[in-house]
C-alpha cells in the first residue's frame, strides 16, 4: 500500500510559522495558554511520527521488524494523545471563568489510560496492527481510533454545549468551528485513509483557535501594546480559580482627562506609547495592562519574585513616570500615583476583586488619592459593602420596593404642620435598613438616581392623593433633587407627568436643590423655569454648608431656603449674629427660612424668635412611614394651639 505524504509536508510548514510566530508574541500568563502549546507540540509530534512511520512502512523491507513496531506503536499513542489534549483543552477553555467539577478531568484521564493501554496491548495481541515480513497490517481493532478521536470530540461538545454561557462569544464559535472541522476530518480521513488528512484538519483547528481565541493582537492596546482590560480579567479570573497568589500594581494618572487637553491627543498617545514600553521593560518576567485613561496595571505572580522586589520595582517605575516625558513637541509632565494590593488580602469573589481593583483606579485617576495607596482588608470590606448595596439597590428600585419616609416640617409661628420632607430608605432583607446617606451618592455615581427621584416623586403622589384630603393642614411636601437629576433633561418631563398621573396640583411638591446643583447654572435656570411653570416652587437645600451666597441666590427662583443643621447647630454652640442677620436679609427678600435639626425645646424658641418661618427637626419627630406621620399629624391638628406654640413652650 502506498500512502501521499504531500499533505503532510505543507501541514508541518504552516505549523512551524504558526508556532514560530506565536512563540515570538507576547502571551497572557494562562494555563489555557499553555493547554494550546500542548495541543500545536502534540500535533507536530503526531505529524512527525505519522510522516516518519508512513515513509518506513512503505520501505520496510530496510528496517528491522521491532524498530517498524516501535515507530508505529509511538504514532499511535500520540494519536490517542492528541484526541485528549483537545478535550482537555476544552475543559480549560471553560476552566478560565468557572471552576470545573474534578470529574470532567478525571473523566477524560480514565478514557485515554483505557485506549492507551489498547494501543499498547496491540504489542502481544496484534489487535490494532501487526508488522510482519511484508510490512505494516491493521488489525481487527484498528477502528478504535476512530472510536477514541469521536468519544473525544462528543465529550468536548457537550462540554462546550453544557457551558456555553462560560465562554467569550468569538472564543465559543471558534472552538466550535474547530470541532466542526476536526469531525469533518475524521470521515475525510475514513473515507480517503491514504491521504494522511487528519494532520491537516488538526494543523486548521489549531489555526482557527489561534485567530479567534489566542491571537494576541485580540487584546492588545494599540498605543501602548500592552494587554487591554478584558485580558487583565481573563487573568484575574483564572487566578482565582488556580490559587495563583500575585501582586497587584495600578499606576494611576490623575487627572488624565485634563493633562491630555493641555497637550493634545497626539502628545499624550506618544507619551502612553514610551510609557508601555518602560513599563514593559521594567516588570520584564510579569504582565502589564493598560486599563484606559492613563491607568496602568501590573500583575506579579508571588512565586516569581520576593516582596521586597516588588517594592523596589514599584518605587523605581513611580520616580521615573513622574519625571517628565519627552516627545519631538513637547516636554510632557504627567502625575501619576499608584495602588497596590498583595496576595494575603482575603478577597472571595472575583467580582469583588475586580471591583475593589476600578473603585481604587478610578479613585486615582480622579485625583481622590494623593499618596501611594496600599489597598488594607478594612478598604476591601469597604468596597464589599459599596457592591453589596449596590446591589441591594438595584434590586430594590426593580421591585419598586424604596420607602419613603416623612418628617414633620413645623410652622414656626403656629406651631401646626403644615408640610413634610420626603426622605427615601431602603429595606434590604439581608440588610436592614440602609440609610440615604449611603445609597444615593452611590445611585448618583450609577445613574439610577433617576428612577430613585421618579419613585420618590410617585410614591409622594400617591401619598397625597390616598391622604391629602384627611389632613387638610398639610400644605405641602418637599421633594429633593439631587444634582445629577437636575442635570438630566428628561427631569422636567417625568415631573410633569407623575403628578398629573396622580391627580396632584405639583404647587403642593415644593422641590429641594442643593448648591452643589448650581454648577452648571445655564442647565438648572433651564430646569428650574420649566418646572416652575408645571407650578413646582423651589427651596434651597443645606445652605452654609457650601459656598451659596446671597448674591448668587438670586439668580434663580427660589422660594425659600433651607439652613444647614451644621450651620443652625454651630449657631448654637457659639452664638453671635451672623445666623440672625442672614434670617433677617432672607426674610427680608420675601424668602421663606427652615431651620432644619431642630433638637431640642430651647433651639425651636430661640429660631422661631429670629424669625425662620418653618423648623424641622428630632425635636419635633425623626423621619416616620407614612402611617406613623399620618398618626403624628392628627394628634398635633387636635392639640389646643396654646399647647402647641412653640414659642410658649418654656
Ligand atoms: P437632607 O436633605 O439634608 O435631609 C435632612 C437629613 O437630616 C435627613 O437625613 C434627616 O433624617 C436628618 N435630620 C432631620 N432632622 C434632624 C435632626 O434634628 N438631627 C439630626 N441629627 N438629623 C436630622 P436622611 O434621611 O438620612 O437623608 C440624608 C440625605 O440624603 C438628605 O439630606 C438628602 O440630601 C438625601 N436624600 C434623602 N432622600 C432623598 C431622595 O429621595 N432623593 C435625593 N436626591 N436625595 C435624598
Ligand atoms: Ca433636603
Ligand atoms: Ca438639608
Amino acid at each position: 500500500m502506498t500512502w501521499n505524504l504531500s499533505f503532510s509536508l505543507v501541514t508541518a510548514v504552516m505549523l512551524c510559522i504558526l508556532l514560530g510566530y506565536y512563540a515570538l508574541s507576547p502571551r497572557l500568563p494562562i494555563v489555557l495558554n499553555r493547554f494550546f502549546v500542548t495541543l500545536a507540540v502534540l500535533e507536530m509530534l503526531t505529524l512527525a511520527s505519522d510522516i516518519i512511520s508512513t515513509w518506513m512502512d512503505m520501505n520496510h523491507q530496510d528496517f528491522p521488524v521491532w524498530l517498524l513496531t516501535a515507530v508505529n506503536m509511538v504514532y499511535f499513542l500520540l494519536y490517542v494523545t492528541r484526541s485528549y489534549a483537545t478535550y482537555a483543552y476544552t475543559i480549560s477553555l471553560v476552566g478560565t471563568r468557572k471552576k470545573m467539577p474534578a470529574f470532567y478531568k478525571m473523566g477524560g484521564w480514565i478514557l485515554v489510560s483505557v485506549f492507551w493501554l489498547v494501543m499498547l496491548s496491540s504489542l502481544f495481541t496484534g489487535a490494532v496492527f501487526t508488522i510482519d515480513q511484508e510490512g505494516y497490517h491493521s488489525g481487527p481493532l484498528y477502528p478504535a481510533l476512530y472510536v477514541q478521536m469521536f468519544v473525544f470530540l462528543i465529550l468536548g461538545l457537550q462540554v462546550l454545549i453544557h457551558f456555553w454561557t462560560e465562554i467569550h462569544d468569538t472564543a465559543f464559535y471558534g472552538i466550535l468551528v474547530s470541532y466542526a472541522v476536526l469531525i469533518a476530518g475524521g470521515f475525510f480521513r475514513f473515507a480517503f485513509s491514504h491521504f494522511l488528512l487528519m494532520d491537516t484538519f488538526y494543523m486548521l483547528a489549531i489555526m482557527i483557535l489561534y485567530l479567534t481565541i489566542h491571537n494576541v493582537d485580540l487584546h492588545r492596546e494599540s498605543r501602548t501594546m500592552l494587554f487591554d482590560y478584558q485580558a487583565f480579567e481573563q487573568v484575574v479570573r483564572e487566578h482565582q480559580n488556580f490559587g495563583i497568589r500575585y501582586y497587584l500594581i495600578g499606576f494611576m494618572n490623575c487627572n488624565y482627562k485634563e493633562t491630555r487637553q493641555i497637550y493634545g491627543g497626539l502628545q499624550m498617545d506618544k507619551v502612553l506609547s514610551q510609557i508601555g514600553k518602560f513599563l514593559r521593560e521594567t516588570f520584564r518576567s510579569s504582565t502589564v495592562y493598560y486599563e484606559r485613561s492613563g491607568c496602568f496595571l501590573v500583575m506579579i505572580e508571588e512565586k516569581h519574585v520576593q516582596k521586597q522586589a516588588v517594592s523596589e520595582l514599584l518605587a523605581k517605575a513611580a520616580r521615573r513616570l513622574n519625571e517628565p516625558w519627552n516627545t519631538e513637541e513637547a516636554r510632557v509632565y504627567l502625575h501619576f500615583v499608584n495602588g497596590q494590593m498583595s496576595p494575603d488580602l482575603q478577597i472571595h469573589s472575583v467580582d469583588l476583586e475586580l471591583e475593589a481593583i476600578r473603585n481604587i483606579l478610578e479613585k486615582g485617576a480622579n485625583g481622590e488619592i494623593d499618596r501611594d495607596f496600599v489597598v488594607d482588608q478594612r478598604t476591601i470590606e469597604k468596597i464589599l459593602r459599596e457592591f453589596t448595596v449596590k446591589k441591594a439597590l438595584s434590586d430594590a428600585i426593580q421591585k419598586d420596593a424604596l420607602m419613603v419616609y416623612l418628617q414633620p416640617i413645623v410652622e414656626a409661628s403656629t406651631g401646626r404642620i403644615v408640610g413634610a420632607e420626603a426622605l427615601s430608605r431602603m429595606q434590604d432583607p439581608g440588610l436592614g435598613i440602609i440609610q440615604p446617606g449611603e445609597f444615593i451618592p452611590l445611585a448618583e455615581r450609577s445613574g439610577s438616581i433617576m428612577q430613585i427621584g421618579k419613585q420618590v416623586l410617585e410614591k409622594t403622589c400617591r401619598f397625597l392623593r390616598d391622604h391629602g384630603k384627611d389632613l387638610p393642614g398639610l400644605e405641602f411636601i418637599n421633594i429633593n433633587l439631587s444634582p445629577i437629576q437636575c442635570m438630566d433633561h428628561e427631569l422636567a418631563e417625568i415631573f410633569r407627568k407623575v403628578p398629573q398621573t396622580y391627580g396632584v396640583d405639583p404647587v403642593r411638591l415644593h422641590l429641594e436643590i442643593t448648591e452643589e446643583s448650581m454648577v452648571d447654572p445655564e442647565v438648572l435656570r433651564g430646569q428650574m423655569e420649566l418646572l416652575g411653570q408645571y407650578g413646582y416652587i423651589f427651596a434651597l437645600d443645606d445652605y452654609g454648608s457650601g459656598y451659596a451666597n446671597q448674591f448668587r441666590i438670586k439668580a434663580y427662583p427660589f422660594s425659600g431656603i433651607k439652613l444647614d443643621m451644621n450651620t443652625v447647630w454651630a449657631h448654637f454652640k457659639d452664638p453671635d449674629t451672623i445666623l440672625p442677620n442672614t434670617v433677617k436679609a432672607f426674610l427680608g427678600r420675601g424668602l421663606t427660612v427652615t431651620a432644619e435639626g431642630v433638637e431640642t425645646e430651647e433651639m425651636a424658641r430661640q429660631l422661631t424668635e429670629m424669625g425662620c418661618t418653618y423648623l424641622q427637626g428630632y425635636y419635633f419627630s425623626k423621619p416616620v412611614p407614612a402611617d406613623a406621620f399620618i398618626e403624628y399629624v392628627k394628634r398635633n391638628e387636635a392639640m389646643d394651639p396654646v399647647e402647641r406654640d412653640v414659642s410658649d413652650r418654656s
